[in-house]
């Protein structure tokens, strides 16, 4: 007999997946059935931790996909449209891309102002590279017990640069408890990705977050994704109190996209919305008379933080280019 449905990817391990009817939490094993291309695909692995696919599965009469197993897996025919998709460049010869996750409903990015002390031009490469992908993005501020206090001049300037141009930020503290019951409600009903630079504190936070999740056991190397022969493992873990987190390794995890020059202000939402006044178009925003984006600068309406990051990607669009 055979059954067929529709799932999610919960854990892609290069040539075998899980699969799971979410909200339910039911994975079981597939294989992919012959080749299956996405469209204008050159990725190394079609399918994505987060893709929502067809399955078919043979079981004997009568029973369920409980019968589903490693030695009678379901096979994957049909991959559904993303909403979305996160690209890792491979690094080897063959430019091909690697999708690390699909259809996230929020990534969260988690930063520390110290220790590790952030750097504003990474972080706003970061978020352009959400926005390229269509992936909305939540700022998650951890160790704000090092500096609620200390650095509360700087605290505040981090939130100004941010929420005025347009990023929702959240303040947590593993230490001390803070902010995690605001992050846990937050993930409810999501799939969520989190990424950040080591030592920031983001497998402390997703262990917060849920005690039965430690990122830190089994988490894999990043060596192991840089082989020719890249087998990847990318996996969803539900959380208890509900809904599901994909843990990227580091923000290298999280490959930064090609952008032509002109493209780059486009991916600035506020620069974006800004620009709309200006004199000419296309603008760079840099020399051109009649500029809305430098006027706005020059008010303090789009901040310098901001538009100094947007210049050193226009200058340095090699490096962005990885
Ligand atoms: P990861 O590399 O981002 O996964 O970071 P870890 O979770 O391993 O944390 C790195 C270090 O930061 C550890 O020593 C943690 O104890 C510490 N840490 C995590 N969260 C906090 C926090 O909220 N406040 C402070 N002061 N330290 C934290
Ligand atoms: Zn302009």
């Amino acid at each position: 007999m055979s059954i067929k449905g529709t799932a999610t990817v919960v854990k892609n391990a290069g040539s075998h997946f899980m699969l799971s009817e979410l909200p339910q939490w039911n994975p079981f094993p597939a294989v992919l059935k012959g080749k299956i291309r996405l469209k204008g695909g050159s990725s190394t692995n079609p399918v994505a931790v987060g893709d929502l696919v067809s399955y078919e599965a043979d079981v004997p009469e009568g029973a369920g996909l409980e019968a589903v197993d490693t030695l009678h897996p379901a096979t994957i025919s049909e991959i559904k449209d993303r909403r979305n998709h996160i690209i890792r460049k491979s690094t080897n010869l063959s430019r091909q891309s690697h999708v690390i996750a699909a259809n996230i409903d929020m990534a969260y990015i988690v930063v520390s102002l110290y220790f590790p002390e952030i750097k504003l031009p990474f972080l706003d490469r970061i978020l352009v590279t959400c926005e390229v992908y269509g992936v909305p993005v939540t700022i998650v501020l951890n160790k704000t017990d090092l500096y609620r206090e200390e650095a509360a001049e700087y605290l505040e300037d981090f939130h100004r640069i941010y929420e005025s141009a347009g990023y929702r930020v959240m303040e947590t503290s593993v230490w001390k408890n803070e902010g995690i019951d605001e992050l846990r409600e937050d993930c409810k009903g999501k799939v969520c990705l989190f990424s950040g630079e080591s030592g920031v504190g983001k497998s402390s936070l997703i262990k917060a977050l849920d005690p039965s999740l430690d990122p830190k056991v089994g988490k894999i190397s990043e060596v192991h994704l840089q082989g020719m022969h890249t087998t990847s493992l990318y996996e969803m873990y539900k959380i208890s109190t509900g809904g599901y987190i994909i843990d990227t390794p580091g923000l290298r995890g999280f490959g930064l996209v090609s952008l032509e020059k002109e493209e780059i202000a486009l991916y600035f939402p506020e620069m974006l919305k800004a620009s709309e006044g200006c004199r000419f178009t296309p603008c760079t925003h840099t020399h051109e008379p009649g500029c809305a984006v430098k006027e706005a600068v020059e008010q303090g309406t789009i901040s310098v933080e901001r538009y100094n990051s947007y210049l050193g990607m226009l200058e340095d669009d090699s490096k962005f280019r990885q």
